[in-house]
């Protein structure tokens, strides 16, 4: 297993490297922000990262959550910033999370509860065209592989899957949150940006907990 904070920094890295075609796909249906607003929060997180290594996993990423949060004016930031901290808090009142590593039941919980909390601050959900037509299904998927007992490298290869196909479906979706609800239908035969961010940010983090990176 990745410390929590090579963990965090593999994913600012991914976002790093893959910014600029956030931009061009918030270009599209946005304003052009994504990719800075997101290599900025996830720069931040990479910043104290080192520090997130002292504390239990659950209050790392209440802070690296709070942090996105504060640094992130676009409507992803409070977003992604709301994801960090439900999972963060969801571990923080887990009890092997607290003895130090989290059980396969309170991980699949603690991403239900990040993805909760993305529905709650976006009043939005799948369908609307955003970064859950990717979180929910990945979601699902880890809930399956892990009652299916499927080995980490299958289950992680599912969470790819699932990511992916949730990005894909975007294209075909008219935008009903966000700038990109603005476009109507013009919206449709588009990727959302904040999907793909998602997605990079899955895979990123997948990439780490297989010792990839
Ligand atoms: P802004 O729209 O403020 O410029 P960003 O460009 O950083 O912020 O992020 C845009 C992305 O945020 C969208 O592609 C979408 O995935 C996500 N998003 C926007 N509004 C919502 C919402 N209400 N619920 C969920 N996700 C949203
Ligand atoms: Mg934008």
């Amino acid at each position: 297993m990745p410390t929590m904070s090579k963990l965090l920094q593999d994913v600012a890295a991914a976002v790093r490297a893959n910014a600029d075609e956030l931009t061009e796909l918030d270009r599209a249906i946005g304003d052009g922000d994504h990719g800075a607003n997101l290599r900025r929060g996830f720069d931040a997180v990479a910043e104290i990262a080192p520090e997130l290594d002292t504390m239990p996993p659950g209050q790392a990423l209440q802070k690296a959550g709070m942090t996105l949060v504060m640094k992130v004016g676009g409507a992803s930031g409070p977003l992604y910033g709301s994801l960090l901290m439900g999972i963060g808090k969801s571990l923080a009142g887990a009890p092997a999370a607290g003895a130090g590593t989290p059980s396969p039941s309170e991980i699949a919980d603690a991403l239900q509860a990040g993805v909760e909390m993305v529905r709650k601050r976006g009043k939005s959900d799948t369908g609307d065209k955003t970064m859950l037509e990717v979180l929910v299904p990945v979601c699902g998927a880890l809930r399956d592989g892990l009652s299916q007992s499927l080995p980490t490298p299958r289950l992680l290869d599912g969470l790819s899957t699932a990511a992916a196909r949730g990005l894909e479906s975007t294209r075909a979706l008219q935008a009903r949150k966000g700038r990109a609800s603005f476009l109507a239908e013009r919206s449709v035969g588009h990727l959302d940006p904040g999907a793909r961010s998602s997605q990079i940010v899955v895979d990123a983090a997948c990439a780490s907990l297989r010792g990839e990176s």
